[in-house]
């Protein structure tokens, strides 16, 4: 169980977790870069046996998350999708998850490809809480899982009251934070079971990491997955865990410096004439700017844009932008552009894309933290080419 302290989040991702090494006194925490552990005697040992089971640089890694999103235990492994994997899982077979409808492809594709051949999946709007509430009432689903926002059309639920109907119909709440980090959402605090990030983005920050982490309070629930990591098998690797550490240090100040950058952009692709629509949670625009505001302090460094015009013309945009990166995946220290219908979300059929709203000229951006000045300039180049 980590230790919950009273500090301020800037705080919490430098300290939570740390303490200068006895030994040696070195203010960083040591990579413990091993396999296994010496015993003293046949099974006396000091709390390390194997590191597939546990290993001191995860462990403080573990802990400094927990303090983040005031949980008792988080659990980290070598992907989002890992962590996914241990939490469905963790429910009896037979069971049925209530899903958003707009969740992260790779969540997707482990539902539908994976998880369908022993649980009952079914996808669902999750801001419509009146449906919500329907369907919870229906089908009694084990799980009901939340992205908000969500990837790549920024819909956003009322957790607070999505996580509520949830427990009155008995269903595990667990809400998919990746897009706003721990630093604007708090999911635990606004009532959700579990709360599941990719580290590979924002709570790394530095595109050199793949990692997932869990964070709850149900000790039961953190039992099961962690004697289900430790049988499966996807323990991270310390010098990974070691990174993320490194990484969360700056998770405030860079958070602040991606929605800062974010709003600008946001602001001038609104005005300019060859875009047909913008979707950030900080737009007045916004569908749900209200609850938007309401839940998150901030509203994050991911924008999506339709492009007026057809695919042709959103390919030659991607392949025109320099400073944005074209690449998969988001919320590290650079910018980053994307076509979610031919990258990340191209294992959904189109039918089911375009009923979502994820259109051939839809674009994502991940803004990073380099001067928004260059970002925007890279960006009207490409408008003027196209
Ligand atoms: C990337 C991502 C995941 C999957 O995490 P991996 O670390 O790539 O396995 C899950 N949810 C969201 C919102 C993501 O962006």
């Amino acid at each position: 169980m980590a230790k919950k302290t009273q500090h301020k989040f800037a705080t919490k991702v430098i300290h939570s977790g740390g303490h200068p090494d006895e030994e040696t006194g070195a203010i960083m925490p040591p990579i413990y870069q091993t396999s296994t552990y010496v015993q003293s005697s046949p099974g006396k040992h000091k709390g390390y046996e194997y590191t597939r089971s546990h290993n001191p640089t995860r462990s403080r890694l573990e802990e400094c998350l927990a303090d983040l999103e005031s949980a008792k235990y988080a659990l980290v492994a070598s992907s989002g999708l890992a962590i996914a994997s241990l939490i469905l899982h963790a429910i009896p077979e037979g069971s049925t998850i209530l899903c958003g409808d707009d969740v992260y492809g790779g969540t997707y594709r482990l539902l539908t490809t994976v998880f369908n051949k022993t649980h009952n999946v079914v996808f669902i709007d999750t801001t419509d809480l009146k449906r919500v509430e329907e369907k919870l009432k229906e089908l009694k689903p084990t799980l009901f899982w939340i992205e908000s926002p969500t990837n790549p059309l920024l819909k956003i639920t009322d957790i607070k009251k999505a996580t509520a109907l949830a427990k009155k119909y008995k269903a595990m709440s667990i809400v998919d934070n990746t897009f706003m980090s721990s630093y604007f959402q708090k999911p635990i605090e606004l009532g959700a079971d579990v709360v599941f990030h990719s580290m590979t983005k924002y709570l790394n920050g530095h595109s050199d990491v793949v990692g997932g982490c869990l964070m709850t309070n149900k000790k039961s629930f953190y039992d099961k997955v962690w004697t289900l990591q430790n049988s499966m098998g996807p323990s991270q690797s310390p010098f990974d865990s070691w990174l993320v550490l490194r990484g969360l240090k700056t998770l405030a100040i860079r958070m602040e410096a991606h929605q800062k950058n974010a709003k600008k952009v946001a602001q001038y692709l609104e005005k300019h004439p060859k875009v047909e629509r913008v979707v950030y949670p900080g737009l007045k625009s916004h569908p749900q700017h209200r609850i938007a505001k309401s839940q998150m302090s901030g509203f994050g460094g991911m924008i999506t844009f339709f492009l007026k015009g057809d695919i042709k013309k959103s390919r030659k945009f991607l392949e025109k932008v320099k400073l944005f990166a074209l690449a998969e995946s988001l919320g590290g220290v650079e910018s980053l552009i994307e076509h979610p219908a031919i990258m990340t979300h191209a294992s959904i059929p189109k039918t089911v894309r375009e009923e979502l709203g994820i259109f051939d000229n839809l674009i994502r951006l991940s803004v990073g933290i380099e001067d928004c000045d260059d970002l925007i300039e890279d960006l009207e180049k490409a408008f003027k080419s196209i």
